[in-house]
């Protein structure tokens, strides 16, 4: 099968290489090359076929909102801006935990929002979670954003993945419905839900958690404190290199 991507060529494999290892496959590099050539992307490359997707793969899953994109500020902003006079000022989603707490129609005033074009696109990004993306760059980890996709909003698949071209575009994009259905070593998120489901399938994942109110309790010392989830809160940065570091090194299957 002849399929088309776009890497370095220093990340594609020769003929021969290819055969030794047994992946022999055919791929056309953008337009460089005018005939089909037979090669892979390197194991230390970028990902792309498939065809090396495994345990030995140092696969970092980064969520996008709460965690790099700042969807409770962009939130917040709007829906204090539609609040009626005898009405609370809006805070957040959840309270600690990520127990859902809204009331229906401040959850329909959200979704109102979240439809409205250029939403998700017009995000800014949130500097604490870019601290970890810089030490997960600087350790070669494959970058692979994985965010969930609001059903609500068909509209927002689309603009999480324009956000992460302008944003992340060394990263590979999936938008899923299930993170636990999504193979790494590192998954960055904010939402307890969800990272505690993908543990779940992951024992040996390591969870890194952009620190928020609604996670405060995974804190050291926290009532939920949990041997693979770090809570990053931009004071422990060593402790989230070593980690990422020892994630890293781990040989697969370990
Ligand atoms: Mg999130």
């Amino acid at each position: 099968m002849i399929r088309a991507f776009r890497y370095p060529l220093k990340d594609l494999m020769s003929e021969q290489e290819a055969r030794l290892d047994g992946k022999y496959t055919h791929h056309v590099y953008g337009d460089l090359l005018a005939l089909p050539v037979p090669c892979v992307p390197r194991r230390t490359g970028a990902p792309v076929s498939g065809v090396h997707r495994g345990m030995e793969d140092r696969v970092a899953l980064i969520d996008l909102d709460g965690t790099v994109a700042d969807y409770d500020k962009a939130l917040i902003r709007e829906m204090r801006a539609i609040q009626g006079p005898e009405d609370a000022p809006y805070t957040n989603r959840y309270e600690s935990g990520g127990i859902r707490t809204e009331i229906p129609h401040v959850e329909a005033r959200r979704k109102l929002i979240q439809r409205q074009p250029g939403f998700w696109r017009n995000l800014e990004i949130l500097p604490l979670g870019f601290e970890v993306i810089e030490d997960i760059r600087s350790m070669k980890f494959i970058l692979h954003v994985l965010t969930k996709g609001p059903v609500s909003t068909p509209t927002a698949w689309t603009e999480k993945v324009e956000w992460c071209q302008r944003h992340l575009s060394d990263a590979t994009v999936t938008v899923t419905g299930d993170k636990s259905l999504v193979y790494g070593r590192i998954l960055c998120d904010d939402f307890p839900p969800y990272f505690l489901r993908w543990l779940d399938v992951r024992p040996r994942g390591l969870v890194v958690c952009i620190a928020h109110p609604w996670n405060e309790g995974f804190a050291k010392g926290g009532p939920q404190e949990h041997p693979n989830v770090l809570r990053y809160d931009g004071t422990n940065r060593r402790e989230l290199r070593e980690k990422l570091l020892r994630a890293y090194e781990r040989e697969g299957g370990q």
